[in-house]
């Protein structure tokens, strides 16, 4: 299986810092400040055919995201996307997985650095479902509120509770973590945004504490263009059981069907099915 073969072990190319490098060589050095403090960000981002979707959103998130983490991406976004293009191009790849990452380097040690130098790299490879049947448990960690960390920033450190929170629940054989907020509202999964179908109406909460995401955006258009009405608002879990669907979404996971949380079965219903074929035509058509 292609999964297991370790990300340093591949072959192709992966732009580091302005050129294309071979896979293999892509490496940085132990004392780099990102891997010690955190100071990393990155993106995740999908190609259909060829195309980035969205690529102009991600990339200037990713440059959002280093300036909520203090830094400039040495990079315009047009570099970016050409970087990008390229990549996916070089590799010989057309459906596939895009990783931007920006970190700082090891010129300072300590929690300060602020004259280190910031690097960029762009990794593709192949990148098939993300879930199969997705069934969720609470998480052991709740978001934090914005007064608490950069929340918007898709920074690496904020992943921190998204693992653990993962892997306990892969641990008691569910596929993923349901995420609650400081308030305990409903938030997100560990890498997706969540909606509820509720009388044919979608739920989902407002992002006032994660990511808004790309394709939670799209799906909130894809929905208002076929009429179903998208209320964005606080959720409490409690209400969870009065939905008859329930479905994540993220670049990754692009629209997945939550089978269950906890013992209450869903099942994959009409505006489930609606906005994955929407979502498949807006991709792909
Ligand atoms: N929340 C988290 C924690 C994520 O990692 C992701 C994936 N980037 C999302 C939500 C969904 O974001 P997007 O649709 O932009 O990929």
């Amino acid at each position: 299986m292609a999964d297991l073969i370790p990300y340093d072990a591949r072959d192709g190319w992966i732009w580091y810092d302005g050129e294309f490098v071979p896979w293999r060589e892509a490496k940085l050095h132990v004392l780099s400040h990102g891997l010690h403090y955190a100071s990393c960000v990155f993106e995740g981002e999908r190609a259909y055919k060829g195309r980035v979707f969205k690529l102009r959103e991600h990339t200037q998130r990713l440059i959002d995201s280093g300036r909520m983490l203090g830094f400039e991406i040495p990079y315009s976004v047009q570099q970016l996307e050409e970087a990008t293009v390229e990549a996916i191009r070089r590799n010989g790849l057309s459906d596939c997985y895009v990783r931007p990452v920006a970190w700082r380097g090891s010129e300072q040690m300590g929690v300060s650095a602020q004259r280190s130098k910031i690097h960029v790299a762009i990794a593709v490879w192949e990148w098939g479902a993300y879930y199969t049947d997705l069934r969720l448990t609470p998480a052991l960690y709740r978001r934090p509120a914005p007064e608490c960390a950069p929340v918007h920033s898709k920074a690496a450190g904020l992943y921190m509770i998204c693992t653990l929170s993962k892997h306990a629940a892969e641990a008691k054989g569910f596929g993923d973590a349901l995420m609650l907020d400081y308030r305990g509202y409903v938030a997100e999964t560990t890498g997706a945004n969540i909606f509820l179908v509720i009388d044919g109406a979608l739920h989902t909460p407002i992002p006032d504490c994660f990511l808004n995401g790309i394709t939670r955006q799209t799906v909130i258009e894809l929905a208002k263009k076929r009429g179903i009405p998208v209320i964005e608002r606080h959720i409490l879990p409690e209400e969870l059981a009065r939905a008859q669907e329930i479905f994540v979404t993220g670049t990754a996971a692009e629209i997945t069907p939550v089978r269950a949380i906890e013992d209450t079965p869903y099942q994959v219903g009409p505006v489930t099915r609606t906005l994955i074929d929407d979502f498949l035509a807006l991709t792909r058509g």
